[in-house]
C-alpha cells in the first residue's frame, strides 16, 4: 500500500496536540490526525499535503465520513460537532511563557478571553475565603471562550504548516522497523489519491482522556478516582456581572461556578460515581436547589434555568509508567492522554500545553545527535514528576475541609 511519510504523527487536536504541532513546525512534516468532524473549518488551509520529497508546505484535508473510533471513549463531548460548549475553561497566568513559545499567543490575545477574577472560597471552613489571583506573580489568568480556544490553537498548527485530518475513522497503528505507521482505514475524501498509510518516526496521543494510541498499544490506563461532573451552562444574565470563580465544598462533593466568556454560567458539581443522588442531580432543578444552600453560590444563581446537566468523567487517571517505558522509542502521550487531573486542579490545559513543550524539546533533542530512548526517558521522568507533585497538591487539598472530613466523599479522597 502507498504511504506518506512524515517527521511526526500527532493524534488528538485538543491543546496538547495542536501545541505540540506548532512547535514541531515549521521545519519538520507534521500530520494531526483528529477524530471529530472540526466545525472551524476556516482554520483550513488549502496547500496539498506533503509527499516524500516536496518541499514542507501547509494544508488541510477531510478524511470521509463520520466514522467514530472504535475504542471506547470517556471523552465524546468534543469542542467540534457538538452542541455542548467544552467544560474547562480556567487558565493560569503561567501559560502566557508557553502560547508565546508556540506563537500562538497573538492570536490568543485577539480572541478576547476574559482575565480571572477572585476566587471565592468556601473550602477550609465554613465562611468564604476570597484569593486574588492578582498576587501570582504570572498574573491573574483568564476564564476562556474554550471552543474558541481550542479552535485558535489548531489554526495556528495549521498556519505554521501542519496538515491536518479531521472526521477520522477508528485508526491503525503498527509498527514497522523503525517507523510508526498509522492507517486511517479510507483515502481522504477530499483527494482520492491521497494515501491512507502514514508513516513516521514520530507518534503522538493526545487524543485526552480517550488515550486511543496507548490503549491500542496495550498500556494501560489506570483512573486513579471515579469523580463525576455535572455541570450546566445556564443562560446570561443581564445583571450577572460577577467575575469570581465560586469553589464550595460539600457533603458529598464540590461545586465551582463562573461566568465564561459568552455571559453564559457553569454551574458544576463533582461526586461519586456511585453516589445515590447522582440521577436526582441530573435535573437542573435538583442541582440547583442543592447549589443555593451554600450562600457563596446562592448569591450568582438563578432560582431556575430550564437547561440540561451533563455528565462527565472528571477523575485523575495516569497511564502505566512501565507500559510506557517499553514502548518502541517515537512514542510519546501528552496532556490528558497521559496525565489527567481532577478539575480542582485547575491544571489540565496548562499541563496539556507544558507536556506539549517537553515532548517538543524531547523530540528535537532526539532528532539531533540525542539518543532517542534517552530522550523518552527523560520525558517519562518529567511527567512523573509532575505526577507526584500533583497528588501530594491534591491531598492537600482535598484533606482540608474539615466540616466534611467524616463524609464518604472526603474519606475515599483521604489519599494518604
Ligand atoms: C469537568 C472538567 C472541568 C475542567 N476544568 C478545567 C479548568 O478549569 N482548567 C483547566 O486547565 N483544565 C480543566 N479541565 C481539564 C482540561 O479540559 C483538559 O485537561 C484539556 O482539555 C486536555 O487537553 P488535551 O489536548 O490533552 O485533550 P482534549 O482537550 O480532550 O483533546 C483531545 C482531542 O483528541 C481527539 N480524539 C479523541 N479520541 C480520538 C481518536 N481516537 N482519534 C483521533 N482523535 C481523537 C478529541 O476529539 C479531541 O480533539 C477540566 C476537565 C473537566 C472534565
Amino acid at each position: 500500500m502507498p504511504v506518506t511519510d512524515w517527521d511526526a504523527i500527532i493524534v488528538g487536536t485538543g491543546p496538547a496536540g495542536s501545541v505540540l504541532a506548532c512547535r514541531l513546525r515549521p521545519g519538520r512534516r507534521v500530520l494531526l490526525l483528529e477524530r471529530a468532524a472540526l466545525r472551524d473549518r476556516t482554520a483550513r488551509a488549502d496547500a496539498a499535503v506533503p509527499r516524500i520529497g516536496d518541499p514542507i508546505g501547509a494544508g488541510k484535508l477531510d478524511c470521509g465520513d463520520v466514522s467514530v473510533g472504535a475504542a471506547a471513549s470517556d471523552n465524546r463531548e468534543v469542542f467540534a460537532g457538538a452542541d455542548v460548549p467544552r467544560i474547562g475553561e480556567s487558565l493560569p497566568g503561567a501559560a502566557r511563557v508557553l502560547l508565546q513559545r508556540c506563537g500562538a499567543f497573538d492570536r490568543f490575545v485577539a480572541a478576547g478571553h476574559v482575565e480571572r477574577g477572585a476566587t471565592v472560597s468556601q473550602w477550609e471552613r465554613d465562611g468564604p475565603v476570597w484569593f486574588d489571583h492578582l498576587r501570582d506573580p504570572n498574573g491573574p489568568g483568564w476564564h476562556l471562550d474554550r471552543a474558541r480556544f481550542d479552535a485558535d490553537l489548531r489554526a495556528s498548527a495549521v498556519a505554521a504548516g501542519a496538515v491536518l485530518i479531521d472526521d477520522c475513522g477508528a485508526l491503525r497503528v503498527t509498527r514497522d522497523g523503525d517507523y510508526w505507521c498509522v492507517d486511517t482505514g479510507r483515502p481522504a475524501a477530499a483527494r482520492e489519491t491521497q494515501n491512507a498509510l502514514h508513516r513516521a518516526p514520530v507518534l503522538v496521543d493526545a487524543t485526552g482522556r480517550n488515550a486511543a494510541v496507548a490503549r491500542q498499544l496495550g498500556i494501560a490506563r489506570r483512573v486513579e478516582d471515579e469523580l463525576i461532573c455535572l455541570h450546566a451552562y445556564l443562560p446570561p444574565d443581564a445583571l450577572d456581572e460577577d467575575r469570581c470563580t465560586r469553589v464550595c465544598a460539600d457533603s458529598n462533593g464540590w461545586w465551582y461556578s463562573v461566568r465564561v466568556p459568552s455571559g453564559q454560567r457553569v454551574l458544576a458539581f463533582h461526586l461519586d460515581a456511585d453516589d445515590a443522588e447522582l440521577r436526582a442531580l441530573k435535573a437542573l432543578p435538583a442541582l440547583l436547589d442543592k447549589a443555593r444552600r451554600h450562600a457563596v453560590l446562592a448569591d450568582v444563581l438563578p432560582a431556575s434555568a430550564d437547561k440540561t446537566v451533563h455528565a462527565r468523567p472528571a477523575g485523575s487517571a495516569v497511564l502505566d509508567r512501565t507500559a510506557l517505558a517499553g514502548a518502541a522509542p517515537g512514542f510519546f502521550a501528552i496532556g490528558d492522554a497521559g496525565l489527567s487531573f481532577d478539575p480542582i486542579a485547575s491544571q489540565g490545559i496548562f499541563h496539556a500545553l507544558a507536556s506539549a513543550e517537553s515532548a517538543a524539546n524531547a523530540i528535537e533533542w532526539s532528532d539531533g545527535s540525542g539518543d532517542p530512548a534517552a530522550a523518552r526517558d527523560a520525558f517519562l521522568a518529567e511527567m512523573t514528576a509532575v505526577h507526584t507533585h500533583y497528588r501530594q497538591r491534591l491531598h492537600d487539598t482535598y484533606a482540608a475541609p474539615a466540616t466534611y472530613r467524616q463524609w464518604p466523599f472526603w474519606l475515599r479522597r483521604d489519599l494518604g
